[in-house]
């Protein structure tokens, strides 16, 4: 790697995004934003490129890239816009990392395109390996490309693991993934409690701040089963040998459990400029600007099983890894339209896994042949979505 990386912000304007360019701030001498993306959001974009002065701005809306221009008038800058813009600037020669933080799946054809460019990928984004978990693994792996997990809980096994990549977690003596989970703001609900959950209330989680969809995965704890999927491709664990964990301080980001009996933990305050700036800087550490964790005032650390009858979401995500092919994939998109819904007030909180069991028992699941399959299999499955929505309303 050079002294001065440029780096490319899929997903600027998100959660993710602001804190890698705070990340990056604190070390002007060895990164350069390259290039910044968003789906919509000008204002935000053009005040970003005021202060980072990228090479590209791109944003998936054509309408809000001519808008973008206009405020960019007389700067460097080059804008530009639409999905392949997004996946040039994702693969451009002159580009060293790529953080993916795109939410959902359309973040997955831009990070493929790193993934084949053989960048460092600093991937948030796990709907990408949720949908495609197996081309894109080989995609990294044919491209030569450096996959660096940013899900805090995957940044946390990643630390805590033997350095090289195993076939099998036995072949580094691991017996276990301990994947640790918050539990989300309704973890104490009772399931008629839940009936009645308002998007206000689930938009409030307790210990991180994220962008909306993922923290309305938080409180169906479809995140945590999402998690599960993204872990048996980063660390070829079979579903059997990850176990959900709810922890509701969000100090321990996740364990490994050796045969040996140790379980080594990563800790840290709940705050994603941590595994930003590990994978930013691996295998150096980065000051990221996260205060020292305070263990007196943390006091206590607790422990429980999840209740899979209160939160089917992840029971779903557990039953589509083991059944593979597409399954992943149509679970992802009913996912994305079923909380779409819920924030707009079309369904109830429980609606959720009801509508994406729905969808799962209505298609037939394949094997993954193509990302073009993937992304056909995807469309299919937000239909399927949205005509259960319009039954439903009936
Ligand atoms: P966010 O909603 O705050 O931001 C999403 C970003 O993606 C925005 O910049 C938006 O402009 C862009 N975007 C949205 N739709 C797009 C589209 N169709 N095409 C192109 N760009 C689009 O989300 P976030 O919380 O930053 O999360 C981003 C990703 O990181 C998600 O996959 C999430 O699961 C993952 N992640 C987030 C956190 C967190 O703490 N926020 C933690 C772990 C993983
Ligand atoms: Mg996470």
């Amino acid at each position: 790697m050079p002294m001065l990386q440029n780096v490319t912000i899929l997903g600027a304007t998100g959660t993710i995004g602001l804190n890698t360019l705070d990340v990056i701030s604190r070390h002007p001498g060895r990164y350069r934003v390259f290039a910044l993306t968003a789906n919509s959001r000008v204002d935000e974009l053009a005040e970003l490129c005021l202060q980072h002065r990228p090479r590209y701005a791109v944003m998936l809306d054509s309408g809000a890239a001519e808008k973008l221009q206009q405020k960019l008038k007389g700067m460097e800058t080059q804008v530009l816009s639409g999905l392949a813009a997004l996946e040039e600037v994702a693969a451009h020669p002159e580009v060293h990392v790529v953080m993916a933080a795109i939410v959902g799946a359309a973040g997955l054809k831009p990070a493929m395109a790193a993934a084949y460019a053989g960048k460092r990928i600093l991937l948030a984004n796990k709907e990408t390996l949720v949908m495609a978990g197996k081309l894109f693994m080989q995609a990294v792996e044919e491209g030569g490309a450096t996959l660096l997990p940013i899900d805090s809980e995957h940044n946390a096994i990643f630390q805590v693991m033997p350095p090289a990549r195993l076939s099998a977690l036995a072949d580094g003596g691991i017996r276990r993934i301990l994947l640790t989970a918050s539990g989300g703001p309704f973890r104490k609900s009772s399931f008629a409690e839940l009936m009645a959950v308002t998007p206000a209330q689930a938009l409030n989680h307790p210990n991180w701040v994220m962008g909306p969809k993922i923290t309305i995965d938080s409180a169906t704890l479809m995140n945590k089963g999402l998690e599960v999927i993204e872990a048996h491709w980063l660390f070829n664990a079979p579903a059997d040998k990850i176990e959900v964990v709810v922890h509701p301080q969000s100090v321990i980001h996740s364990m490994v459990e050796y045969i040996d009996g140790s379980v080594l933990a990563q800790m840290g305050n709940p705050d994603m400029r941590t595994p930003i700036a590990y994978g930013l800087g691996y295998p150096e550490r980065l000051k990221a600007g996260v205060n020292a964790l305070d263990l007196f005032k943390v006091g206590r650390l607790d422990f429980e099983a999840p209740d899979t009858a209160r939160f089917p979401c992840l029971r779903l995500a557990f039953d589509a890894l083991r059944h593979g092919g597409t399954a992943p994939a149509i679970l992802n998109a009913a996912n994305e339209v079923a909380v779409d819904a819920f924030l707009n007030g079309n369904i109830g909180f429980q609606d959720i896994p009801r509508l994406i069991e729905a969808v799962l028992i209505a298609m037939d699941i394949e094997t993954v042949t193509s990302i073009s399959q993937l992304i056909e299999v995807d469309a299919l499955a937000r239909a399927h979505a949205l005509e259960w929505r319009q039954l439903e309303a009936c």
